[in-house]
């Protein structure tokens, strides 16, 4: 049995109760969002799939600390009131009777501090995605002693088979043990193995990078393509679904380059991929191919950018980005 299935259980039971709640936000109430300090949106869903999985971690793994990327302070002034009252009622749907005082005390379970042990949470990873009405992820991961032991992944929007036409996909992974695929509908069903590509050949590459142009050098990533021989556009997605479209070996290789020299990672956007992929026989680092170092708070502030491949091709991605300037 695995020394982590305790954990696994409880990250999926998180997961799947967080992807249900935004799959319905998504549906009901799309285009609504409030801006945060940094300019960036965040809607209903956001907090309320944070509330959950804080909620679930809080029952099941008690006093792990869960590092999230948001906070009930964003909620709490008097014009705002509605719209806690919308997270209110989503989350009484999963737990009736919660009240704004415990939504909120459960929504700031996540400002904890990075510890020996602790959980990262992306509640909605491409909330850009998310309002677009396209993919966006839940991604949660226990990180112990710099190590990403177990990781989840709901992607509501994703096929459950590449190609397939059912959406929801929840991807899992545990150090060592390999990366699956479970329907975010019937997560009883055995869970499926993911492989990453078998593709060596350079100029048989596909590429994914994220839609916004904001987040990760469109330029600079054609200008790779074409130095590895592919002259195929890169696909654009929201979210951590570009590492469970790498995992699963729809694509070879997910791009991330710095669109400005003072940004950092933050861990809640890469923990939960980075297992699935890795597990599923890839490689992950960063530009410069240095591991991703999640030992220093919530951001990833040794590394730069990201660079994911099936494993075969990474020394010769790596290649062809050091040979790319990064203004480009
Ligand atoms: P994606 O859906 O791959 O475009 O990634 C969404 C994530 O990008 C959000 O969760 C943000 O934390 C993150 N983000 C925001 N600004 C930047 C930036 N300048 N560079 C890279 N990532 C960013
Ligand atoms: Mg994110």
């Amino acid at each position: 049995m695995s020394s982590y299935s305790r954990e696994l259980e409880a990250a999926l039971e998180a997961v799947r109760e967080a992807s249900l709640v935004c799959r319905r936000v998504q549906r009901e109430l799309a285009g609504a969002a409030l801006q945060k300090e940094d300019k960036s949106p965040v809607t209903v869903a956001d907090f309320a799939s944070q509330a959950i999985v804080c909620r679930v971690l809080a029952e099941r793994c008690s006093g792990d600390p869960i590092i999230g990327e948001e906070t009930a302070s964003d909620l709490l002034s008097e014009e705002r009131r509605p719209f806690l009252d919308q997270v209110v009622s989503q989350l009484q749907e999963v737990a009736p009777g919660a009240t704004r005082e415990a939504v909120c005390g459960w929504i700031d379970a996540g400002l904890g501090e990075s510890a020996g042990r602790f959980w990262t949470l992306d509640p909605i990873d491409g909330t850009k995605g998310f309002l677009r009405g396209e993919q966006y992820a839940v991604s949660l991961a226990l990180i112990v002693d710099g190590q990403i032991q177990v990781s989840v992944l709901g992607c509501p929007n994703l096929s459950v088979e590449a190609g397939g036409s059912a959406a929801g996909a929840v991807f899992s992974a545990v150090r060592g043990e390999g990366a699956w695929v479970r329907a975010l509908d019937d997560m009883s069903a055995p869970a499926r193995g993911v492989k990453v590509s078998d593709v060596s050949e350079a100029s048989a590459i596909r590429i994914c990078e994220s839609v916004e142009s904001g987040h990760s050098a469109h330029g600079r990533s054609a200008t790779i393509a074409s130095l590895l021989g592919t002259t195929a556009p890169a696909v654009r997605l929201d979210s951590q679904a570009k590492y469970a479209v790498v995992a699963r070996g729809e694509a070879d290789v997910y791009l991330r380059l710095p669109t400005r020299p003072g940004y950092r990672e933050k861990i809640w956007d890469h923990a939960g991929g980075v297992l699935v992929v890795e597990e599923a026989g890839g490689r992950v680092t960063d530009i410069e191919g240095r591991a991703l170092e999640f030992i220093h708070g919530r951001e990833l502030t040794a590394n730069r950018g990201v660079v994911v491949t099936n494993g075969r091709l990474h020394a010769a991605v790596l290649d062809a980005v050091a040979r790319t300037a990064e203004s480009t």
